[in-house]
């Protein structure tokens, strides 16, 4: 017997950075000093007081079993608080919150759990590519929501034709997003909710970076009256902590969606480790400590030295108010892919052309700002090298 892959793999998106990846590495191995704002994975480690709560609870016996279903209560009534404390929203946390192993985990599994074969599943263009294939793995059937700078990165929901909307069971939202860096407005997701009312369609807000912004926390759509009833937000503590490689993450919200998703859990996985678990409550009371302020004011400044600099060189630029991206405009003469390998190939910086994140993430490219100051200031003066 020769062995074959199943078909549903062929059906996933392409994989379009094959060659970049390749040149990268290829050019590693030359030798080169590769500038890379490929990688949105904190540069930075994950804080101390977290990381002595783990190693205390690495010791504790007790933790070696099978963490609890559904996640330690205790981590669960932290999340509550915290939640409290930054929305003024008051959560059950056995029946409204879920501990994940990261938010990719649940954002992957969660179609399993409430879409059918053949339903449709509503998926922003450009996006995070896990949500595109979480839909196609359960039978879904994705449809776009096309983002554009001219409507800020938000979908126009009032575009979304009336039979789309009807055959819809599922809508992914992802705000602060990635790769844009658009924050949507509490407005938007009162809007947002209004539509999954009417149309009986449960949305999956994706709030991964809402702890990464510089001036204000950027709302949950929890806090819009009614929202339970209807959405889930999946949160993150892989980019608020530095904590990408712990796996660990949680849903928020309606109740029925929480259970399903916990069913589709319990047949497949049992959730994170416990005394990571653990390591995360110390995490969220933490929140506002020094360490955590300090890295969204070094994302911030790092932020405004790479917008400045990209704009003196004439890219189109919004300097971002939350997410740790750069989402810049490339000039005229050239598409995403043929932009980004040319600076590859010609000053070794590497950044991710937005055609990767969908067909209307063309004319854009993504920096990452997980490098430190002084390699963004080299980037930037490469990239003053390099003829138009
Ligand atoms: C990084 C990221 C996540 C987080 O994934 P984890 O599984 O929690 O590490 C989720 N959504 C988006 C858009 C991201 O960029």
């Amino acid at each position: 017997m020769s062995f074959r892959p199943a078909e549903r793999l062929n059906t996933l998106p392409a994989y379009l950075f094959v060659e970049i990846d390749r040149k990268k590495r290829a050019a590693r191995a030359a030798g080169k000093d590769i500038i890379d704002f490929g990688l949105g994975d904190p540069d930075s480690p994950t804080y101390t007081y977290i990381r002595n709560r783990l190693h205390h609870a690495v010791d504790d016996p007790a933790n070696d079993r099978y963490p609890p279903g559904g996640g330690a209560p205790e981590l669960r009534r932290a999340l509550a608080a915290f939640f409290r404390q930054r929305y003024s929203v008051e959560l059950d946390p056995e029946r409204e919150i879920l501990v994940l192993i990261g938010s990719k985990e649940g954002l992957g599994h969660l179609p399993l759990a409430v879409v059918n074969p053949g339903q449709t599943v509503l998926v922003p263009d450009p996006a995070y590519p896990v949500y595109r294939s979480a839909a196609i793995f359960a039978g879904g059937v994705p449809r776009t929501m096309r983002l554009t700078e001219a409507g800020g990165w938000l979908p126009d929901l009032d575009a979304i034709p009336e039979d789309t909307a009807r055959s819809a069971t599922l809508m992914y939202l992802n705000y602060p997003n990635n790769p844009t860096a658009a924050v949507a407005p509490l407005g938007f997701y009162e809007k947002a909710v209004e539509l999954a009312r009417r149309y009986d369609l449960l949305i999956a807000q994706d709030a991964a970076y809402n702890e990464v912004y510089f001036e204000h926390p950027p709302p949950s759509i929890l806090q819009v009256p009614g929202a339970r009833d209807v959405a889930v937000e999946f949160h993150s503590l892989s980019k608020t902590f530095n904590m990408t490689g712990w796996r660990l993450g949680f849903a928020a919200g309606n109740a029925d969606a929480i259970a399903a998703l916990a069913r589709v859990k319990d047949n497949l996985d049992s959730g994170p480790y416990t005394a990571i678990q653990e390591a995360g409550i110390e995490a969220y009371a933490g929140i506002d400590r020094p360490e955590v302020t300090r890295i969204r004011a070094t994302y911030h400044q790092r932020a405004e030295v790479l917008c400045h600099g990209l704009q003196e060189l004439g890219f189109r630029v919004r300097p971002p108010a939350a997410t740790f991206y750069v989402w810049a405009r490339v000039p005229k003469a050239y598409d995403s892919m043929r932009l980004a390998t040319k600076l590859l190939d010609e000053v070794s910086v590497v950044c991710v052309p937005g055609v990767g994140f969908g067909p209307a993430g063309e004319g854009y490219v993504r920096f990452a700002l997980t490098l430190d100051i002084d390699r963004i200031r080299q980037a930037l003066a490469r990239l003053r090298e390099v003829k138009w």
